[in-house]
């Protein structure tokens, strides 16, 4: 029977997941998914619909009856920081998590035509999305750092920001996403560590295929 080969990353905010990810999934020809976005784009349908952050049940009803495949991935909108606080704000919630759950394991589960594997990216792919995940990661690097590069992508994006509030805005998001009850961002106990502070994105890319080859061969 086919079976994908899975591979979970997980990490702390702006550890350089998204970008690790997709150049393993090019590398080795894997779909990818950021699972982040899903939370990102609940955020962004739930301010859209007006809906007050605090009120669970509505989120949920308006969650559960919208179809992400139709959802566009690529609308920069979900990139911003604002978006960021109010995805990290909603993911405490277990139903929402539940329903965001099931697209998951839908996804790294279906059969992805040509493609050899899956790779999820977020915060409990290797705990709770995938724990049979074939290989898991745990990224992550100083605060200072993954700061700088957050305010370069936004700068980068056309969103004026300071560096000092981005390093705050990151802090708090960390901070929220580590103590929630429901799924907090830890790493698997069988997870690679990648400390990517003294890295840059290719150095820890080839570190990171390393690991893989090792495990697959
Ligand atoms: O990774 P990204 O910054 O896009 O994630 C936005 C927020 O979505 C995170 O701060 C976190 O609260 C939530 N999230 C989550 N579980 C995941 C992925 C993201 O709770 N698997």
């Amino acid at each position: 029977m086919f079976k994908n080969i899975t591979i979970a990353i997980d990490g702390t905010a702006a550890s350089g997941k998204g970008t690790l990810a997709k150049s393993l999934c090019k590398e080795f020809n894997y779909a990818y998914l950021d699972t982040g976005k899903l939370y990102r784009a609940s955020a962004l349908i739930i301010r859209r619909e007006n809906i007050n952050s605090k009120k669970k049940k509505d989120i949920e009803k308006v969650v559960k009856s919208f179809d992400f495949s139709k959802f566009d991935f690529f609308d920069d909108r979900l990139k911003s920081d604002e978006i960021g606080k109010l995805a990290s704000m909603i993911s405490g919630y277990k139903e929402l998590r539940k329903i965001l759950l099931e697209y998951q394991k839908n996804f790294a589960y279906k059969n992805h035509k040509n493609k050899m594997g899956v790779i999820l990216d977020g915060r409990d792919i290797g705990t709770v999305v995938l724990p049979d995940a074939d290989i898991k990661f745990f990224i992550t690097a100083s605060l200072r750092v993954r700061a700088e590069r957050r305010w370069k992508e936004l700068i980068s994006l056309g969103q004026s920001t300071i560096k000092r509030r981005v390093e705050q805005d990151i802090r708090d998001r960390d901070k929220r996403d580590s103590k929630r009850k429901y799924s907090p961002l830890i790493a698997a106990p069988d997870a690679i560590l990648l400390n990517t502070t003294n890295l840059d994105a290719n150095s820890t890319f080839l570190l990171a295929k390393k690991h893989i080859e090792e495990r697959l061969n």
